[in-house]
């Protein structure tokens, strides 16, 4: 069955910052859907400027992965939606949020803590760095690669410990970053990466980012047939327990 997944774009600055329009002049969710070019998936994209930001209930029942890019409108996104994303992985859909979306209200509710960090854009080269070659989101992907120009994240990076690290970056400033982590939350997988300033090519002229990207996909993806119950239920006993003082109900 074709992977399900939803782009989620602010498509702020493609639209009002003239450098970041010339680099993704159909905006960034058009890069990003390029990353699946050739895959057996079903593509939909959702901007903040739509009706509802372009996600609903079902839309999210169908989606098997949201991919979130967002930056300077995070707090105008309703805590509503935040909420049905937060559920919506907490019932298995796979969450990938890129770059700025360390900040959106998706991801703070998913992980609990500021998800604050150090951050400066003076144009550095960053160098990407595998920790965990045996890991399918970095299958196909060399030890290191770099980046010409990239927005320094840098530590700490105020999150829970990564259920997985698998990629590591640094900048040519001198800090370094978890630059790819996974965490389970609930029945999903969420998987935070870091590259992505919206007034560099990152998603346009790196085939290693788009690869991460496309395997994390993957990797994150709602399992099929996935019968997830987030909600308490009674459980008839399944065996008779004899000496216990029974509570009738
Ligand atoms: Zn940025």
């Amino acid at each position: 069955m074709a992977l399900r997944i939803t782009i989620f774009n602010e498509g702020y600055h493609e639209r009002f910052n003239p450098i970041s329009k010339e680099v993704y002049p159909n905006g960034m969710h058009d890069a990003l859907a390029k990353a699946f070019d050739g895959e057996d998936v079903e593509i939909r994209y959702a901007c903040q400027y739509e009706e509802n930001c372009g996600l609903t209930e079902e839309i999210l029942d169908n989606t098997d992965v949201l991919i979130w890019w967002a930056h300077v409108l995070h707090n105008d996104l309703p805590d509503e939606i935040a909420q049905m994303v937060q559920r919506q992985v907490l019932k298995g859909m796979g969450l990938i949020a890129l770059h700025s979306a360390h900040y959106s209200k998706p991801f703070r509710l998913l992980m609990g803590t500021s998800c604050s960090l150090r951050c400066h854009d003076v144009g550095e080269r960053e160098r990407l760095w595998v920790i965990e070659p045996g890991h399918p989101i970095v299958q196909g992907i060399p030890p290191y690669f770099e980046l010409k120009h990239e927005e320094m994240y840098g530590e700490r990076f105020d999150v829970p410990a990564p259920d997985e690290l698998i990629l590591g970056g640094w900048f040519q400033s001198g800090e370094i970053f978890r630059s790819g982590c996974v965490w389970r939350r609930g029945y999903g997988k969420v998987f935070y990466f870091q590259p992505g300033h919206e007034t560099y090519a990152t998603y346009r002229e790196y085939p290693y980012i788009l690869k991460i990207i496309r395997n994390a996909a993957h990797y994150v993806a709602r399992p099929a047939n996935l019968n997830a119950n987030i909600d308490c239920i009674f459980a008839e006993e399944l065996e008779r327990v004899p000496d216990c003082d029974r509570i009738e109900y």
